[in-house]
């Protein structure tokens, strides 16, 4: 180890800062942040430096070190380009044993800056030694993901529940695995909401009965429309914690092996139009495996609030008292559009878009037509595929462009994605002449045409 890596209170001890510069005021940030109080000198100070430093408890000195400076001081940090000033600082600092360090010179440093996630209280420091600062911000980068935001208000909870746990549970190893039962308990999921006064009683329950009564919690979540990588990192935080998950069909299997190994895995998928597995069940079976206790998720594709009934199973959750979340997810209309190179609205051609369902309600595609037939707005069908006929022959009879484009996008941001392109008077004879599988979505808008010029690099064109 060439560092002894440790985590240094500053909060109002004065730091001396020598420099001026863009470079000085980001460590001017880090130092106000961690409390504390600094001391700038340059001859010249740049305009944010002025606007962090430029008032009390900070001083600016606007002229040159001198060796004074260091007097009262409990930490330097150096960040100038003039070499041999850095070379004095630094012998000057480590001659009266003071930590100093040289921005971008381990040589003339005694301490360095690691790359950190904050999480505060937690927080995570990572540091390549001086060899690669880039790699250190990769290595944060990927901590950053993976420590999920709430991870402070979690770590604020159980310091603040730090003397009541001890006083209950005098002995170490005891209270270690209460700890360890309730971070693997809904309430640890509360306490990073900020809930505190719900997750409490997973900690510390008031009765032996409050704490067999405790339920369970759900997380309705959008799995996105196929690419895993869309995912958003809360819900791969939540797949990762789940004991239960319910999914639908549409969620890809790709998506599917990023649960946790031992989560129970249960379909609860309704085909296309057809229901195969009746909503009521889904609501009970969520409400039943809640109420024992376990972690439910939920997991739909797209967003579970876009035509994904997450609305009425919300509805249950709360008629039953259960506590829930709900995570969006990336819609297959947005996903769709960015991976077919079809943007739903653009200055020129489309200052509105609308997500509309095409499933057929008793075989007939029923909706208000004339609302859809204005140029400049595109228009998303969902389900549509069965009824494209009627879509069609409904747009065109109510006034819309016979050659208005249309575009048929077919397992939207998978690696089968297809995407077919016709007009409202073409398409049906085009899907025709094509084997094309679900789930599929229909845009309908004159941006449907950028589609040739604007499809990604590396996405099949159709
Ligand atoms: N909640 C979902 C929509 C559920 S309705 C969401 O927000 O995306 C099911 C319909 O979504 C399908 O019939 C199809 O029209 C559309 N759909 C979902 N994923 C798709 C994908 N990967 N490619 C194309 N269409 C998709």
């Amino acid at each position: 180890m060439d560092y002894l890596p440790l985590f240094f209170n500053i909060n109002k001890e004065r730091c001396l800062l020598v420099g001026g510069g863009e470079i000085a005021a980001r460590k001017a940030e880090l130092l106000i942040n961690a409390g504390a109080e600094i001391s700038v000198i340059a001859p010249e100070i740049c305009q944010r430096l002025q606007d962090l430093v430029g008032h009390p408890p900070h001083i600016c000195h606007v002229r040159e070190f001198q060796p004074s400076d260091l007097e009262h001081i409990h930490l330097v940090v150096c960040a100038t380009d003039n070499q041999s000033l850095n070379k004095e600082v630094s012998n000057l600092a480590r001659q009266q044993k003071l930590p100093v360090n040289v921005v971008d010179d381990v040589d003339l440093s005694s301490v360095i800056f690691p790359s950190i996630v904050d999480r505060s209280p937690v927080l995570i420091a990572a540091s390549s030694g001086g060899a690669s600062p880039v790699l250190s911000r990769k290595i944060r980068e990927m901590i950053e993901t993976i420590i999920p935001s709430g991870f402070g208000r979690l770590a604020s909870f159980l310091g603040e529940k730090r003397q009541a746990l001890k006083q209950r549970y005098p002995d170490v190893d005891n209270r270690r695995r209460v700890t360890e039962a309730f971070l693997s308990s809904p309430g640890e999921e509360l306490a990073m909401q900020g809930n505190y006064v719900d997750a409490s009683p997973y900690l510390l329950p008031k009765s032996v009965e409050q704490d067999q009564q405790l339920t369970g919690e759900v997380y309705l979540v959008g799995a996105g429309p196929g690419d895993p990588d869309l995912l958003t990192l809360k819900a791969l935080h939540l797949m990762q914690k789940a004991d239960d998950i319910l999914y639908d069909n549409l969620v890809s299997r790709d998506i599917l092996s990023r649960v946790r190994r031992d989560a129970r895995l249960i379909n609860v998928g309704k085909g296309e139009g057809s229901e195969l597995t009746h909503q009521e069940s889904i609501n009970e079976l969520l409400i039943r495996l809640a109420k024992e206790g376990r972690r439910v998720l939920r997991l739909k594709g797209g967003d579970p609030f876009i035509f994904g009934r997450g609305g009425e199973e919300v509805e249950n959750l709360i008629t039953e008292g259960i506590s829930f979340q709900v995570v969006p997810g990336i819609t297959a209309a947005n996903g769709c559009a960015a991976y077919a190179g079809i943007p739903l609205t653009h200055r020129d051609y489309s200052q509105s878009v609308r997500f509309v369902t095409g499933h057929p309600r008793d075989g007939e595609v029923d909706l208000e037509w004339s609302e859809f037939v204005h140029a400049n707005q595109t228009i998303v069908f969902y389900m549509g595929l069965a009824g494209l006929d009627r879509i069609c022959s409904q747009l065109i009879s109510h006034g819309r462009e016979e050659k208005t484009p249309v575009a048929i996008i077919s397992k939207g941001t998978t690696s089968e994605q297809k995407v077919l392109i016709g007009n409202l008077g073409t398409i049906c004879n085009i899907v025709e002449s094509e084997s094309i599988e679900r789930p599929t979505l229909i845009i309908v808008g004159e941006v449907v045409a950028l589609h040739d010029s604007l499809t990604p690099a590396g996405t099949t064109r159709s």
